[in-house]
């Protein structure tokens, strides 16, 4: 293995493989709708060597053709992939059910989805010293690590024991709990001390960062040494997510982890770029011109419980009960991706929106009208900034979401002429970084209808002063900035440096 100064660790890889009939196989772009992958990608183009450890399917773990390495060449530079070979069983066991089916629903506050029984928590451990071990091999000597997510909790542990030299920062895409909800899980100081092996953890916004330090000195004797007033830019506005102070510094046992905050953003320059092409303004035309003159309500999501799917079509039916003047004039096209059928919590909340899509449709529909639309398949993006040019209203309203980047997309598709609405849940991540939504509580449902409400009154000039306020907002806290702060922590770990306190 050739060594890399910066080693990504994320359980997907970059490019989806199609073998053809003739048996070769073509890396293609990643079409799932999952904004972590092209985010990462972005930052290793701007290194040196990069490599980056992903796991792949093998049913035959003994069979040596998977434990390849691919040399990637493309727009984001040239990088390799070293895949470690899992077994179905193994991704079962490590992915859908012990971070899907345990760590998902406690991450995000659903206790009463927990599900303990199938966790099996030696496979678990393996499949993370097994990365663990391929991310010593492709370090450097003075190689910065770079850990994705919950369900690779135990590298940074491994990790330590096997390249005590390496620098190891982890970021966490999703929400992190309290300790009321996190301590819920029996791993809970494994997963802990693990992570305060690294000298890094990242999260998106202070909420998070404050409850990780809060759990750390529920479970071990780290203590935070340095903390800041939150950035004004992150400003407490009484959100449900807003924190008036910011960790930034913990030591445990004379060690010292960075606590960073730094929301992954939208990728406004290819969004515009998309807007700019050749077409857009006519297909734009031709989505609304099959709207009609209704109201066009966009809500785009994975199908997930956290999501508020459900909540959003609930709330829509509301409105046809309680305004029936409205019928006729509005549309509801909901965005549904029903990814990871394999988790039977996802394919139960599909078939709920199935049958409420139905029901919605079959009682307040006609011929001329159909209340709802429901796509279940990915969007290509090229094609999904159309649909946010057109829609009047964007509709997001998770019940919890680490960041969300649909709500920022929507805006800068939108542009600074816009006139659309953003209504957006106080939940999302990106409620505590974005200014002129109109935000709602997701677990109210007057709150719901008020701001569905809200959003359908708002006169034009109102709603270009917010559109601006959203597109600014999303542009401060755009890729770039993400990138740039990574690439500056990444400098200060290999520097040794500690900022002062
Ligand atoms: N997305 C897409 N097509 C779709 C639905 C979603 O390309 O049909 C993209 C969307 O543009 C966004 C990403 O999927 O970039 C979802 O990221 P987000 O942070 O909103 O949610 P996540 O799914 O990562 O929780």
């Amino acid at each position: 293995t050739a060594k890399s100064d910066l080693v990504v660790v994320y359980h997907r890889q970059p490019y989806e493989e199609v073998t053809h009939p003739d048996g070769s196989v073509e890396l293609r772009e990643n079409s799932s709708p999952n904004g972590i992958v092209p985010t990462i990608k972005g930052v290793m183009g701007r290194m040196k060597s990069a490599s980056w450890v992903a796991w792949k399917h093998a049913d035959d773990p003994d069979n040596p053709q998977f434990e390849q390495i691919i040399d990637i060449d493309d727009s984001y530079g040239s990088y390799q992939v070293n895949r470690l070979p899992l077994t179905e069983h193994e991704v079962s066991s490590f992915y859908h059910l012990t971070s899907k089916e345990a760590f998902w629903p406690i991450l995000h506050g659903f206790k009463e989805r927990y599900n303990y029984d199938p966790v099996d928590w030696d496979t678990f451990r393996d499949v993370n010293r097994r990365f663990a071990q391929a991310a010593a091999d492709a370090a450097s000597d003075d190689a910065v690590v770079w850990i994705h997510d919950y369900n690779l909790w135990l590298v940074p542990g491994y990790l330590r024991q096997l390249r005590p030299d390496v620098k190891i920062a982890f970021f966490h895409h999703t929400p992190f709990p309290a300790s009321g909800m996190f301590n819920v899980l029996p791993w809970r100081e494994e997963i802990i001390r693990s992570l305060l092996e690294a000298d890094s953890i990242g999260f998106h916004i202070p909420r998070y960062a404050q409850s990780f330090v809060s759990v750390a000195r529920s479970l071990t004797s780290a203590r935070t040494i340095a903390d800041q007033p939150t950035d004004p830019d992150m400003s407490p506005r009484g959100d449900a997510l807003s924190e008036r102070w910011t960790p930034t510094l913990m030591d445990h046992h004379g060690h010292t982890i960075h606590i960073e905050t730094n929301p992954v953003g939208v990728n406004d320059s290819y969004v515009e770029e998309l807007t700019a092409r050749d077409g857009f303004h006519q297909r734009v035309q031709e989505i609304r011109d099959w709207v009609g003159d209704a109201t066009m309500i966009l809500s785009v999501s994975r199908t997930d419980y956290t999501k508020g799917n459900v909540e959003q079509l609930e709330t829509f039916e509301r409105l046809l009960v309680r305004r029936p003047e409205l019928r006729g004039k509005v549309r509801l096209m909901l965005v549904s991706v029903g990814a990871n059928r394999a988790v039977a919590a996802y394919d139960e909340v599909q078939q709920r929106i199935e049958e409420l899509t139905g029901r919605i449709n079959g009682t307040h529909g006609s011929f001329q009208w159909q209340p709802v639309s429901l796509i279940s398949t990915a969007i290509p993006m090229d094609e999904l900034v159309a649909y946010y040019r057109a829609a009047d209203i964007c509709s997001i309203t998770p019940l919890a979401d680490g960041l969300n980047l649909v709500a920022p997309e929507y805006c800068i598709a939108q542009g600074d002429d816009g006139a659309g609405v953003l209504i957006l849940s106080e939940f999302a991540g990106s409620a505590v970084l974005l200014e002129g939504q109109i935000p709602v509580n997701p677990f109210s449902f007057q709150a719901m209808d008020k701001a569905l409400d809200a959003a359908l009154e708002m006169s034009g000039e109102e709603r270009r002063e917010r559109m601006r306020d959203l597109v600014r907002s999303s542009r401060r806290w755009n890729i770039t900035a993400w990138s740039e702060a990574t690439m500056a922590l990444f400098r200060a770990l290999r520097r040794g440096e500690k900022p002062e306190v």
